[in-house]
């Protein structure tokens, strides 16, 4: 009996981890939802903090004169994209 519950348990252990792994595959296959695909060309920004004063999700800093997202805040609204006049951040 106990060696049938244990197996049992394995079981469902090996399964929930399963199920864990095809979620973060899953997840990792549709990619991040926040912030990931925002860049900031160096080159091109001046430091203006258009996009900071237009981002609502506070996800933009200015590191040394330079724009910084926070993919982890950044709600992709493109608002900073619209409002750079350098076309700096894409
Ligand atoms: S609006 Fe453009 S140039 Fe100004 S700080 Fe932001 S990314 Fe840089
Ligand atoms: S896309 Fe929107 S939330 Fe993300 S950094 Fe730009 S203004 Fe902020």
């Amino acid at each position: 009996m106990n060696k049938t519950v244990r197996t049992l348990g394995l079981a469902i252990a090996v399964a929930l981890v399963a199920g864990l792994a095809c979620v973060k595959s899953l997840e990792q296959s549709l990619g991040p939802t926040k912030g990931a695909y925002l860049s900031v060309d160096p080159g091109l920004c001046s430091g203006c903090r258009k996009c900071v004063a237009v981002c609502n999700a506070d996800a933009i800093t200015i590191v040394s004169n330079k724009a910084v997202v926070d993919p982890t805040k950044c709600i992709q609204c493109f608002k900073c994209v619209d409002a750079c006049p350098y076309d700096a951040i894409y």
